[in-house]
This record gives structure tokens, sequence and C-alpha cells, in this order.
């Protein structure tokens, strides 16, 4: 590590500012330098100088919407990629070369310009591309088109020893990256596979389900690729939810049409003010919202079009949406279990239940299988994500016992959401853990990457 005392000053060139980082539910406040640098040559001769704000740590971070303490290291220094913005399109091969910087919303708009979509995309296009890569993102296609990995034929990854390596998917490296949460290096750029796409626009099928195990069903069923069970768990009348699965609309024949770009996203419309009353959001409210949006979607629609943007980034028109959980803020509990471990999700909202922590959102998907990055998320069966507030006294305890079964049924919770799971659960979760620390020590031996998940999580060791 440098020495402080030896430190050169202005070695980091662009903006450095102390600011308070948190993950996108909140959680843990810290307060950290944020360096912003122009280009990558900059980047790297900052990471090559004695700064001695590289002394505890240095962490890339993207757009901040990971759910808990990803993209942060407290007293360290968060590297934000705002400043590695390149876009540039092939309009024939359906390549894009981007910077790590550039927000799935940008490239979207360039993509469906072109004819072309990104082809998997999670829950909110406010997301940098080396955030999609770090985490390896999921979309609700995973079944077809896998993780955002899958689509990405190089990577530029500036690495501990200041070099900046051009790798593909060939190398253990470029593996141990996809969804190595930043803990390789700063992603620096990429190459980006797209999907033909004449119009960004989708025919939805949705069905409402009075049961989980409708919805279970619901998500087999033939129809399209794009999966997804909204889920009301706070009804008296027990869970139910609206299921849709939709499909890129094929031609104007489709019943497409002409249909903008710009549907390829979607604006924001309203902000939740910076101070809202605490307790604003209670069960008995989201109690109310859930039946009124269970009872507005249609029993049972086929191929009603919507655009791409507004199906897929529901929650992407309420900016700062998580405000209204008041200051205690909320944590996401992601987990994916294999298949026929349907009854381990149950027993997780049982557990839950019975710790009197409400649920307010829940999503259940579909998955795939597995790809070979070490560290990916998806494995094949089902994902189900809970969005609980944390002012719950017995989360914490509940959450450890929801570990157990997940454990137990060879599932795993998703580090990019995570902020409560212990070290040695970790690895029960992830068998390929200790193969990714080889790749990631050998290419960092003196630990220069952490961030307070890394340590938290011992993904990384604190020296
Ligand atoms: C409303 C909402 C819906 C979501 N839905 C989904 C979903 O459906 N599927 C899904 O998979 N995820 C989903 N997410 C999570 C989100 O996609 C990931 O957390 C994503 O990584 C966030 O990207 P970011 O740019 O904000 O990265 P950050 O949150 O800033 O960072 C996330 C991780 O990426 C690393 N990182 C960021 N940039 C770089 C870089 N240039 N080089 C190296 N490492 C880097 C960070 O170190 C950190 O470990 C959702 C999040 C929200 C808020």
């Amino acid at each position: 590590m440098p020495d402080a005392d030896r430190a050169p000053a202005r070695a980091l060139r662009g903006p450095v500012r102390v600011r308070t980082l948190h993950g996108w539910g909140g959680g843990d406040r810290v307060r950290s330098w944020v360096w912003r640098p122009p280009d990558p040559a900059a980047l790297a001769a900052g990471l090559a100088s004695r700064d001695r704000r590289l002394a505890r740590g240095v962490i890339a971070r993207g757009m901040g919407r990971s759910y808990g303490d990803a993209a942060q290291r407290w007293g360290g220094l968060a590297v934000s990629s705002a400043g590695l913005r390149e876009l540039t399109l092939d309009p024939v091969a359906g390549i894009a070369r981007v910077g790590a910087g550039v927000l799935l919303t940008e490239l979207l708009r360039a993509a469906a310009a072109q004819g072309w979509i990104v082809p998997v995309v999670p829950g909110t296009q406010f997301i940098t591309v080396g955030g999609a890569i770090a985490s390896d993102i999921h979309g609700k296609n995973h079944g077809s088109a896998g993780t955002f990995g899958a689509h990405v034929r190089t990577l530029g990854l500036l690495t501990a020893d200041g070099e900046l390596r051009d790798l593909t998917p060939a190398d253990p490296l470029f593996s141990a990256t996809i969804g190595g949460m930043g803990l390789t290096g700063v992603i620096v750029s990429a190459q980006i596979a797209l999907a033909p796409a004449p119009a960004p626009l989708l025919a939805v099928d949705t069905d409402r389900v009075d049961s989980l195990d409708d919805a279970f069903s619901a998500l087999r069923a033939d129809g399209g690729p794009h999966r997804v069970a909204w889920l009301d768990l706070l009804s008296r009348r027990g869970p139910r939810g609206v299921v849709t699965r939709a499909r890129m609309v094929s031609s104007a024949a489709d019943g497409g049409g002409p249909m903008p770009a710009a549907a390829a996203t979607t604006p924001v419309r309203l902000a939740v003010p910076p101070v809202i009353p605490s307790g604003a959001l209670t069960p008995a409210v989201i109690r109310a919202a859930n039946a009124a949006r269970f009872w507005r979607s249609p029993r049972h629609e086929r191929d009603a079009l919507i655009g791409f943007g507004p199906h897929m980034f529901p929650l992407d028109g309420l900016a700062a949406w998580p405000r209204m959980y008041g200051p205690s803020g909320f944590l996401q509990y992601q987990v994916a279990v294999p298949p026929g471990a349907e009854r381990v999700l149950e027993a997780i909202l049982e557990v839950l239940a019975a710790a009197d922590a409400p649920v307010y959102l829940a999503v259940l998907k579909d998955f795939g299988p597995a790809n070979a990055a070490p560290l990916s998320f998806p494995i094949e069966g089902w994902t189900l994500a809970l969005d609980l507030p944390r002012r719950c006294p017995a989360l914490p305890a509940a959450l450890d016992r929801c570990d157990e079964l997940v454990v137990e049924a060879g599932g795993r919770i998703y580090l990019s959401k995570d902020s409560h799971v212990r070290p040695a659960t970790l690895s029960a979760m992830y068998p390929r853990l200790s193969e990714w620390q080889t790749i990631r020590d050998d290419a960092d031996p003196a630990g220069l990457w952490r961030s307070d998940l890394a340590i938290r999580t011992g993904l990384v060791s604190d020296r």
C-alpha cells in the first residue's frame, strides 16, 4: 500500500471531494473520498500515485443503485466512473463500445435509434455499464438471454498494477470481473453485443394470480421470455399477484407500427421531496396501494402493446423513491434457489411474518442455467426479491434464519443487494468463492480494491 506520508499533492487529476455515501436502500452512511477521473489516463496515473487517499482501499462506484455497501469504502476512495463516457455503436454488427460510466438509459436510446436493444436490463435504467458488469445483472429474461455478462465481448480493466488490460471471455480475470463487485479493478470500457429490435415495443400477457402456486405456474406458462411476478404479500387474503410474460414485437406486421426510440426508456415524472414525515410508509398504506394495483390489473390479457421502457422500469418514474422509507431506510433481501425449492421461498415468507417484518415489495422471477463466472448470482430455479423496512427490530435474526434455509436448499443471496450476510454463510452459498479469491488475489496482491461489502463478508481480507 502507498506510504501515506510521502503522498504527492494533486496526484488525483479531476474533482476529489469528501462525501457521505450509502446504498440505494440507505444503511450504513460512511464518509469517503469520491474521485472523478476525467479519462482512463488520469485514472491510471492516479492509481499509480502514492496518494494517501488510496491507503484505506479503493472501490469503483457507478450510480450507487446497489442496495447495500458494495460501492463504498469507509474512509477510503470511491472512484466514480462518471468521466468514462465513450459511446459508439456499429449499427450493422450491433456492437456497442461504451465507457463504464455510460448509463443503460443512454445506451438504450442510442441502440433503439439504430434498431437494436440492450439484451439484458434490470428493473432500473439508471445504472452504469460498469455496475451492470460488476454485479452481472439479470433481467426478466434470464431463461433466454442469461446475464448482462453473457453479452460482453471484451472489457477494459484497470488492474491494481496500473495496467489497462483488454480482457476476453477466455481470460480467468474476465470471468472473475463479471459479478466480481468491483474487486478485480476498475472497468473502464466494454464491448456489448446488442439484440436486434425493429421497435422498442413489447407484446405483454398479464394474469392476476391468487396464490404463490399460481404465480409459479403462470411464470412457467407459454409466452414471451420477459417474465416477472409482482406479489402482494400484505393482503389479508394471503399472497396474490400479477404475472406478466412479454416478448419483443418483431415487426410492424406484428402490430408494432412506428415507435419512437424514446420508448426504449421511460421519463422521470415525479420526485419524492428530500424530507418527508417519518413513518409515512406503513403496512396499511402499502396494503391499500397493493390492493389498488392488483384490482387495476387485468385478470387475463394477451398481447397488449407496451413500450420497452415503461414495462421494464416502472419504478423509474418516481425519482428518489427510497426516501419514502424515512431515515432508517430499507433493505432488499434477494435469494436464488434451485428448481423444486419453491417451499423454501414460502418458508422464508413465514420466517419474516413471524418476525413481524412487513414485505413492502416482492418480485418473483425464474432463472435459467448459471454461467461460468464464479461470483455470478443467478442459478437455475427461482429468484425472490423482498423490500423490507429496516426499522423492524427482529429483522437481522430473521434474515440469518432465512439464510440458513437458503443454504440448505443450495441457494444464495445476491451480493449487489446484500447488507447483512455473514462470511461463513456466503462461502456456503458460493461454492466457487475460493477459486474467485485466488484469481482476485493474484491480480491485486496488496489489496488495493476494497469495499465495505468486501470487508464485511470476507470477500477480501481487511489489512
Ligand atoms: C429499482 C432497482 C431495480 C433493480 N433491479 C435489478 C434487477 O432486476 N436485476 C439486477 O441484477 N439488479 C437490479 N438492481 C441492482 C442494480 O442493477 C445493480 O446493483 C447495479 O450494479 C447498479 O449499478 P450502478 O451503476 O448503480 O453501480 P453501483 O451501485 O455504484 O456499484 C455496484 C457494484 O459495481 C461496482 N462497479 C460499479 N462501477 C464499476 C466499474 N466501472 N468498475 C468496476 N466495478 C464497478 C461497484 O464497486 C459495486 O461493487 C436494481 C436496482 C434498483 C435500484
